[in-house]
């Protein structure tokens, strides 16, 4: 047998089949996360979509008149540290990486965290009120554990690869216009342009 060659059961968690579990902030466990990235300039990866059934990206036009105007869904790559559930750095270290999936109002937290703590010399932790909504607080932690060592840093990395391009072609499907108009059946539906209505919508269905 080629040196090359693994052999395996079931244990091989290599081996996804281009799925990735989405991380999802869980009620009174506070998660410490660092953004990962190669370039600062490049933290996430976003569009603007609509929601039904699935997310799809907007045209513009015809999805905006029966859903309402579209919003962004965004994603980044991260790291969740392996701690206790206050968020504090366990032993022996660990990680797991995912690809985070958001709406417009955690950008809005991560951005406003950033003016003083910017998440990319900082790692966060995140708490959460609302699993549901994925309704969350956010604080800045003092470092970046995973850039601390070049060596760690390097193989983050490496791992992120393969999640970053899934998050880049899982934000939403790109359906055509013909495609839009079979999937909202031609017929407004009743509210769907009640702000109110769709913003809790939104924020539950982002996180699916
Ligand atoms: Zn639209």
């Amino acid at each position: 047998m080629p040196s090359n060659v693994e052999v395996f059961g079931f244990e091989n968690e290599n081996i996804r089949g281009n799925v990735w579990e989405k991380y999802k902030a869980k009620k009174g466990v506070v998660d410490r996360l660092g953004i990962i990235f190669s370039d600062p300039k490049v933290l996430f990866a976003g569009n603007k979509v609509h929601f039904k059934d699935r997310f799809f990206l907007c045209k513009g036009g015809y999805c905006c008149d029966i859903l309402g105007p579209s919003k962004y869904r965004i994603g980044s790559v991260i790291i969740k540290y392996t701690t206790d559930k206050l968020g504090n750095i366990k032993q022996p270290f660990d990680y797991t990486l995912f690809p985070w999936m958001f709406s417009e109002q955690t950008y809005t937290k991560l951005k406003t965290l950033n003016v003083d703590f910017s998440v990319a010399t900082h790692d966060i932790k995140i708490g959460c009120t609302n699993e549901d909504y994925q309704h969350i607080d956010i604080t800045p932690c003092q470092e970046s554990i995973w850039q601390a060592k070049a060596e760690l840093r390097a193989k983050i990395l490496e791992e992120a690869k393969p999640i970053w391009d899934y998050i880049k072609r899982g934000i939403a499907s790109d359906l055509s216009v013909e495609e839009i108009k079979d999937l909202l059946g031609g017929t407004p539906t009743a509210g769907g342009a009640d702000p109110s209505t769709k913003l809790d919508l939104d924020s539950v269905l982002s996180q699916v």
